[in-house]
């Protein structure tokens, strides 16, 4: 069985600066990552936000080189799914799709996933017209038009990015205030391209092989209208991903990880770090501030074992 001293589940910013400074305080680190390094940050079209540099930088290049740089210490990345985890008398056991690993202590950065909206064809069309990234599927609807659904900085940051792409932006939003930042709202609002139906929410999507449209209900006149719009993105927040975990730490009501001020869950030895433990802000930035503070409060729990 593999063995590690700290095995950070996840490789978005919180799992691979974990893993730096874990590796750069001398202790052997496993990163595992189900998919690609970066997480949300990779299929974010541009981070301007992220301090260090003075130009928007794209959310992937962002990742592969925080990754190479854990590589860099000598973290070991592996391709795995974290499928359980389970206490034993070294530490934790935790199952993964590529077999157990030994592990002395766990940090868990293993993110969020998009939340669905919940209305019929949704499901069915998903990657025939509904995607939940921009940066993955924009390029694919070229010249169409396209709907955004949801109000918060992510919907607005990639109705942003969609509308340099598509022929016409439609942002349907459940109210009429946005939750997003002013100056997503202002650089959204100077583009030409981009149409909003404020109080206004998706009944279905629409189409069976391919989707042909939206049907749009108007909270305010009840009325309802066909939008008829090539693909759909729907950022109406995340889930977080703690399906394998949540047999042994305790979650908020919203199924985020407790943890305190060290990030510590209620099991010694086990943190939680980024978008899936309950945080008041889900940023690059936070993110990568709960890897650096986890892996040290993991580094200070097995110095405290030795
Ligand atoms: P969010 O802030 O939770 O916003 C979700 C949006 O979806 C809200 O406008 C919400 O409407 C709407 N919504 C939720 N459930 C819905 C439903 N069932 N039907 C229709 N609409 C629904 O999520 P987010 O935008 O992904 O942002 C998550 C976090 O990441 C935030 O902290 C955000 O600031 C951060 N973020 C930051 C940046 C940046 O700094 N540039 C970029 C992306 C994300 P209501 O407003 O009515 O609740």
């Amino acid at each position: 069985m593999k063995q590690t001293e700290i095995l950070a589940v996840g490789a978005g910013p919180a799992g691979l600066t974990a893993g730096i400074y874990a590796a750069r305080s001398g202790h052997k680190v496993i990163i595992m990552e189900q998919s690609f390094a970066g997480g949300q940050m990779a299929l974010t079209s541009e981070v301007e936000n992220y301090p260090g540099f003075s130009e928007p930088v794209g959310g992937m290049l962002l990742a592969q080189t925080m990754e190479q740089q854990a590589a860099r210490f000598g973290c070991e990345m592996m391709n795995a799914e974290a499928t359980g985890i389970a206490v034993t008398s070294g530490g934790f056991e935790v199952a993964t799709t590529a077999g157990p690993i030994a592990a002395m202590t766990v940090i868990v950065c293993s993110g969020v996933k998009p939340k669905r909206l919940g209305v019929p064809g949704e499901v069915e069309l998903v990657g025939r017209g509904v995607s939940y990234c921009a940066i993955c599927d924009g390029p694919l609807f070229k010249g169409k038009e396209v709907a955004v659904i949801g109000g918060g900085d992510s919907a607005l940051d990639e109705a942003l990015y969609l509308s340099n792409i598509v022929a016409r932006v439609h942002v349907v939003h459940r109210r009429d205030e946005f939750r997003a930042c002013r100056l997503g709202q202002q650089r959204l609002r100077e583009r030409s391209n981009v149409d909003y139906h404020l109080s206004c929410v998706v009944e279905s999507v629409d189409g069976t092989q391919r989707m042909g449209g939206l049907t749009v209900k108007n909270l305010k006149d009840e009325s309802h209208y066909s939008l008829p719009v090539a693909g759909v993105f729907i950022y109406v927040g995340w889930l977080p991903n703690t399906g394998w975990c949540a047999n042994l730490l305790a979650l908020d009501g919203g199924g985020n990880i407790k943890t305190d001020d060290r990030l510590r869950t209620n099991v010694p030895g086990v943190f939680a770090a980024g978008d899936v433990r309950n945080t008041p802000l889900r940023q690059v930035a936070t993110a990568v501030g709960d890897g650096a503070l986890a892996a040290m409060s993991a580094h200070d729990f097995l110095i405290g074992k030795r």
